[in-house]
């Protein structure tokens, strides 16, 4: 559990201020014109507002749609309904970097709240960042708990565009060649974020893909779950995925990476189970949100809220300054990925 009050950005504070404007005239469902954004859209778990009607429509439509698709690629059925939709705030343009921030609150084994601001073009809106952050909603949903980071965002990342999904992965080349890359104990007791977050992303990302190409995404769920239980990595590790610990599987992780990220083939033990998916835990929670109330959401806001805050696009050049990335940090002020090297 996130038991840090919440912190966010001076941009999304004024995001969260002209969201409230705007959902203050929505009578409604539908498209709204509104003075403070230019429009309003509202589906079942959606509250979308654009820039343009048409924007607004089209993105709500979209949530909507990677909000099906991927808890069934994820966990084997849909979601279902949220008791409040998701308020929605989308800046769109050309030259925007992508990227997003989505926080919810849990509460008694209960997940709400859900609120999500993104940016970017709206190619990259589309096909990276609404993935992205609706993947979030779909563990929240699911675990009804934070997950540890590497795994959140690994996760994610996954579901991106190609070319996103590139960048990190040159990123991580240049990270681990650095020294940049993060020993895998510290990674795995990560529940927030480092002050350098774009390691723990690209990072994440190749071992959720490692894991997930060897066993499966129901078993890296299962993983997950039982890693969860009582924090002990290395037991799960070795139970899950047959090495003796963390350093095992960061070394065979590591040559992997060395030999190009070669596909790989389903393990044997699991090809035969693989192929009628379940996950640990069958499906979603049926317990719901038993109400959403303002008072609620208030109180559990100073004390269990969780935040993603992504930069999906990230810098591309080698020496690309890091100045905007402590922008969006957590303020976690450990420094916990400057030692290791592990490119030998
Ligand atoms: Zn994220």
């Amino acid at each position: 559990m996130d038991a840090r009050p919440r912190r966010t950005a001076a941009r999304r504070t004024r995001s969260a201020a002209v969201l409230f404007l705007v959902l203050a005239t929505l009578a409604s469902g539908g498209v709204l014109q509104t003075a403070a954004h230019a429009a309003v859209h509202r589906t079942k778990n959606f509250v979308v507002n654009a820039p343009t009607p048409q924007l607004a429509r089209e993105i709500a439509d979209s949530a909507e749609a990677w909000r099906e698709r991927l808890a069934i690629e994820w966990i084997g059925e849909p979601m279902p309904d949220w008791t409040e939709p998701c308020k929605t705030v989308v800046r769109v343009s050309p030259n925007l970097g992508a990227g997003g921030a989505t926080t919810f609150v849990f509460d008694r084994g209960e997940v709400f709240g859900w609120e999500m601001t993104i940016q970017g073009s709206k190619e990259r809106i589309l096909d990276s960042v609404l993935p992205h952050e609706i993947t979030h909603t779909v563990f929240a949903c699911y675990f009804r708990r934070p997950l540890p980071r590497w795994a959140d965002e690994g996760a994610c990342t996954t579901v991106e565009h190609k070319s996103e999904v590139g960048k990190q992965e040159r990123l991580l080349i240049r990270f681990l060649k650095n020294g940049q890359g993060i020993d895998f104990r510290e990674m795995f007791g990560m529940k927030e974020y480092p002050a350098d977050v774009l390691p723990l992303y690209a990072q994440g990302h190749s071992l959720t893909q490692f894991l997930i190409e060897r066993r499966g995404k129901p078993a890296f769920l299962a993983f997950l779950a039982d890693g969860m239980v009582d924090e002990d990595w290395r037991r799960a590790v070795a139970k899950h995925y047959g090495h003796e610990n963390e350093y095992a599987l960061q070394e065979i992780w590591l040559e992997w990476v060395k030999a190009g990220r070669p596909r790989l083939e389903l393990e044997p033990d699991v090809a035969v189970a693989a192929a009628t998916p379940t996950t640990p835990q069958s499906g979603f929670p049926v317990r719901q949100v038993s109400a959403q109330t303002d008072e609620r959401l208030a109180a559990n806001r100073s004390k269990s809220v969780y935040m993603s805050y992504d930069q999906v696009e990230p810098p591309e050049a080698a020496d690309a300054p890091r100045e905007p990335v402590r922008g969006w940090a957590h303020g976690n002020d450990a420094a916990v990925n400057g030692g290791a090297t592990y490119w030998r």
